[in-house]
């Protein structure tokens, strides 16, 4: 078990376009440990996702997984399988913009900002072992795919900002 420091929003690695994962990498003890890292540091970060980078690591890797229970967002409903996206591709299958949330990061420590994206995409995806997969998705599970998806092309959720207003600290958003 190791957890990692998380770098916050200013980090260059965050701006980065990541890496994407060579096929010689797959099912490698180096990118198990990788995982292993996120995934420790997600837990214990109260996540419901994180990627590669934000542990300085600029890969194409991200974990998403919604618990039944996360004191940081209402997932009750929602799928609770654990994804390992690798060098994603996203496909909009529906631009209209869902209804937006309050969008929160890791690396963007008690800030929350309202971010509406696009509400219906497909995504092709390896997993670990080298496996391609496709995922269609909607609503909470699209918004968390891209936000997370995001952070291997250098975006954050504040590029992404309905309005700058729409801002604020976590106490004034409860
Ligand atoms: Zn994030």
């Amino acid at each position: 078990m190791s957890i990692k420091e998380v770098i916050t929003m200013g980090h260059p690695t965050l701006r980065k376009k990541a890496k994407p994962i060579a096929e010689n990498e797959f099912d490698s003890p180096e990118l198990k440990l990788l995982i292993q890292d996120m995934s420790d540091t997600m837990l214990q970060q109260e996540g419901i996702g994180i990627a590669a980078p934000q542990i300085n690591v600029s890969k194409q890797v991200c974990i998403i997984d919604l618990p039944e229970d996360n004191p940081r967002y209402d997932t009750k409903e929602l799928t609770h399988e654990r994804f390992i996206v690798i060098n994603p591709v996203i496909k909009i299958l529906d631009k209209t913009p869902g209804e937006g949330i309050w969008e929160g990061c890791l690396s963007i420590p008690g800030i929350r900002g309202f971010v509406k994206r696009p509400r219906k995409i497909r995504v092709t995806y390896f997993t670990e072992t080298g496996q391609k997969k496709q995922v269609l998705l909607k609503d909470m599970m699209a918004i968390v795919f891209q936000h997370e998806i995001d952070h291997l092309v250098g975006k954050l959720f504040v590029d992404r900002l309905v309005d700058s207003k729409h801002l604020m600290f976590e106490e004034h958003f409860k």
